[in-house]
């Protein structure tokens, strides 16, 4: 670094100090790399501070600082993103909201409860049961994760297809846009059709117009008696046809798949026992709330209908909370678990009912394109959403894994655009799916989203680089 940029960097890191106290501001080489990433490995960090406010006057301030300066600002949550959404690789401001984790103005009536942006998931999760109600967004993640960063990628999970995504459970929202301004959102309504719903640009955002500072989420009744069957199924095909057989019944609160790939590492790697001794190329998942005896007879006569037409191999039924956590574990462990190899993750969506084609013709491709790569699958099947998981071979460079993962994605998404589907159905574009959102989104969109993103951030301050290029 020249010394005339050491000098500048210096002296934008003392007015920081300013705004909010020096030891809220980190520049150690620890904290940048900690904080200046999500849970993705593929960029090397280089944020030039962290700073950690503790209300929205200070998010404020250190927006307009920015602005001042021509500093980019990286929202930061959790830091358990997929897509290298908060990442800061170019020198810019990482804005993190580890300090504001409260949760106020509980309402019973309303079932709505305010958090700030770093709530920790399960934080709001415990205290709507400590409520007797419940928060339904749930996944691997949620002890880590923030309110903030679940609704900057409008996060989905394992209860989509009954609950829907953290987008269905978001109130009213407190921002600070790109230029500075604070803008209070919906106000919390049920009802209010009163023009262009803002908080929605911001749901899904990621942090590319602004900054979550506060969200009022909604809350529900906890659901009763849920059921987990864990079924042994011999092909892809056959977990959708398991899928609509019971969906025609049951109303169902999970339906998730995942491959016997994915289940021998999770069982290799943690104190997990398999579900049934046979193993099964693949598995599906499926829970439901048991309420009544009728419920639970039409389920096992389903499955006996799933064993008949050959769809379901084996199969076991919980039959308590921790048998159903116990089968539960077996899904939930195998994205951390596969980490390790610095996995290329594919998460691509189509309508529920093109599934079956749709599969057959991306396995095609993958099987004949990654012969030598280990695959592993799983996803939340009953929402369309697959996850296609490519582990890196540990002899292979970093660099040369993505150039090759790349080069198949580009045949993958060519299906995904055939089949009007998402390239990235629920962990964002960030950096990783970039080059990849016209396969989605069409040009007249993005340039109304370019559109959209300097209206908030005339600048291109907040999340530079991110999503889209301006
Ligand atoms: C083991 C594991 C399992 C996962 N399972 C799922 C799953 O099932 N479903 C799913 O949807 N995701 C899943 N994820 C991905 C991830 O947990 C979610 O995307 C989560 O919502 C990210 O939240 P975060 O607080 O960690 O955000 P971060 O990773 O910190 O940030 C994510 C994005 O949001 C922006 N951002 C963060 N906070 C704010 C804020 N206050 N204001 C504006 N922008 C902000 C960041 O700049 C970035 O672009 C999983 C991740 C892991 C590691």
């Amino acid at each position: 670094m020249s010394s005339q940029r050491d000098a500048d960097h210096q002296q934008i890191i003392a007015q920081l100090e300013q705004l909010l106290e020096p030891k809220r501001v980190l520049t150690d080489a620890e904290s940048l790399e900690n904080w200046g990433r999500d849970w993705t490995r593929f960029h090397t960090p280089a944020p030039l501070a962290i700073a950690f406010p503790k209300d929205i006057n200070e998010v404020q301030a250190l927006v307009r600082f920015a602005n001042e300066q021509k500093l980019g600002i990286v929202p930061s949550g959790g830091r358990t993103g997929l897509s290298s959404g908060a990442v800061a690789l170019n020198g810019e401001l990482v804005i993190s909201f580890d300090r504001m984790n409260k949760i106020s103005d509980f309402s019973p009536v309303d079932r709505t409860v305010r958090c700030e942006a770093g709530v920790i998931t399960e934080q709001l999760q415990n205290f709507a049961e400590e409520q007797e109600l419940y928060y339904p967004v749930d996944f691997a993640s949620s002890g880590s994760s923030q309110i903030g960063g679940n609704i900057a990628t409008n996060a989905g999970g394992i209860k989509v297809i009954r609950y829907g995504m953290t987008r269905d459970w978001v109130a009213g929202l407190k921002v600070v846009t790109g230029k500075g301004e604070i803008l209070e959102l919906n106000h919390d309504l049920l009802k209010n059709n009163t023009g262009y719903d803002l908080r929605q640009l911001f749901i899904g955002g990621e942090g590319t117009l602004g900054l979550i500072v506060e969200a009022t989420m909604r809350l529900v009744r906890p659901p009763r008696d849920l059921t987990a069957l864990l079924l042994g199924v011999p092909d892809m095909p056959a977990v959708m046809r398991v899928l609509e057989r019971f969906q025609k019944a049951i109303d169902l609160t999970a339906f998730e798949f995942f491959s016997e790939k994915a289940l021998a590492k999770v069982v290799e790697h943690h104190p997990v026992q398999r579900p049934f001794e046979s193993k099964t190329p693949y598995y599906a998942l499926l829970e439901f709330e048991c309420l009544n005896e009728e419920l639970m007879e039409q389920a096992m006569n389903l499955f006996e209908e799933c064993l008949e037409a050959g769809d379901v191999e084996d199969g076991v039924i919980s039959q308590s909370l921790s048998q159903l956590e116990n089968l539960w574990k077996c899904r939930e462990y195998i994205s951390e678990t596969i980490t390790r190899w610095t996995p290329y993750k594919n998460d691509i969506s189509v309508v529920t009912s093109k599934v079956p084609m749709f599969l057959e013709e991306i396995e095609q491709v993958v099987n004949s394109q990654y012969p030598d790569f280990e695959i592993i699958w799983f996803g939340h099947i009953g929402d369309g959403n697959l996850h296609l998981n490519i582990l890196k071979p540990d002899a292979l460079d970093r660099d040369e894994f993505l150039q090759q993962c790349e080069n198949v994605s580009r045949q993958v998404f060519d299906i995904v655009q055939q089949y009007k589907g998402s390239v990235s159905a629920e962990h964002g574009v960030g950096l990783l799916k970039k080059k990849w959102l016209g396969y989605s989104r069409s040009e007249a969109e993005i340039s109304y989203m370019k559109a959209i993103k300097l209206a908030f951030d005339p600048n291109n301050i907040m999340n530079p680089g991110k999503m889209l290029d301006v």
